[in-house]
C-alpha cells in the first residue's frame, strides 16, 4: 500500500492539523510500504535551521516513521521549497525533484506539488524562478532568521492580497500544461496538490485516457490518497486502518 498526502500546512496556529498529521504518521502510515509527501507539508519553512514549533516535533515523528521501516519521499511545495539536505539527513526523508515518476500497482504515475501546472499565473511563475534560484536561496539562508521571517511575511501579505484579485481559473492548473507533463512523462496517472481542490479528473488526452488526482489540504479533515492492489481512492486520514 502506498499513501500520498500534501498541503498539511503544519504551523503552530493549526494545532488540529499538527495532531492529525502526527496521528497519521504513528498510525496508518506504519502499515504502508511508502509515504509520498507532495509539498506544503510545512506552512512556512525558512531553512533547515527553522526550529519554530511544530517543526522539531514533526521532524522527530518523520524520523521515527522512517526508522520504523516506512520510506518517505518528499517533494517541495511553494511554502516549504527551502527544505534541504540537513532536514533530509535528520529525518531520513528523501527529497525528490519534480516531476517524480513512480510505479503504483503496475501503473506509471507522475507526482508533483502542482504549482508548476498553474502556468496562467505569470506573476507567481516569475517569483518561483527567483525563489528556486540556488544563488538567491544561498543569499536568503545566510540572513538572520528574524530577517527571513520578516521578508517571508511581507511576501505572503503581497501574494495574498494579489491572489484575491485573480480570477479563479488563473489559480488553477492549465489543461495544456497538464497534457504536456503527461506526454513528457509517458504516464496515464498524475497525483498533485497545491490547488486545495481535491478531486479525481478523468481526462481524454490525444495520447489516450489519463487520470489526474488532486489531494486536498488538512485545514479541516485532511485528504489522503491510498493506492493498493484494489486501486486508488481519496479518503480522510481518520478513516484509515491504524
Ligand atoms: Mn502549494
Amino acid at each position: 500500500m502506498l499513501l500520498f498526502a500534501s498541503d498539511v500546512h503544519l504551523a503552530a496556529h493549526r494545532p488540529g492539523a499538527v495532531a492529525a498529521f502526527l496521528e497519521f504518521l504513528s498510525g496508518p502510515v506504519r502499515l504502508a510500504d511508502r509515504l509520498y509527501l507532495l509539498g506544503d507539508v510545512f506552512d512556512l519553512w525558512l531553512g533547515d535551521d527553522d526550529t519554530r514549533e511544530p517543526h522539531p516535533e514533526v521532524e522527530a515523528a518523520l524520523a521515527e516513521t522512517v526508522a520504523a521501516g516506512v520510506p518517505i519521499d518528499l517533494v517541495r511545495g511553494n511554502h516549504d521549497f527551502l527544505l534541504g539536505d540537513a532536514f533530509a539527513e535528520r529525518t531520513g526523508c528523501r527529497l525528490a525533484g519534480e516531476p517524480l515518476l513512480i510505479e503504483a500497482a503496475g501503473e506509471r504515475v507522475v507526482l508533483l506539488h502542482g504549482d508548476t501546472l498553474c502556468t496562467r499565473d505569470a506573476e507567481y511563475q516569475a517569483f518561483r524562478r527567483y525563489a528556486r534560484d540556488p544563488a538567491n536561496q544561498r543569499a536568503f539562508l545566510a540572513r538572520p532568521m528574524e530577517e527571513r521571517a520578516r521578508e517571508a511575511a511581507a511576501i505572503r501579505a503581497t501574494s495574498n492580497s494579489r491572489s484575491r484579485l485573480k480570477p479563479e481559473d488563473i489559480m488553477d492548473v492549465t489543461d495544456e500544461e497538464v497534457a504536456r507533463v503527461f506526454a513528457e512523462c509517458g504516464a496515464a496517472w498524475m497525483v498533485h496538490g497545491h490547488t486545495h481542490r481535491p478531486a479525481v479528473h478523468e481526462l481524454a488526452l490525444e495520447t489516450g485516457p489519463a487520470t489526474r488526482i488532486v489531494l486536498g489540504d488538512w485545514y479541516d479533515r485532511g485528504t489522503v490518497l491510498v493506492w493498493d492492489e484494489r486501486g486508488c481512492r481519496l479518503v480522510s486520514p481518520g478513516g484509515l486502518p491504524a
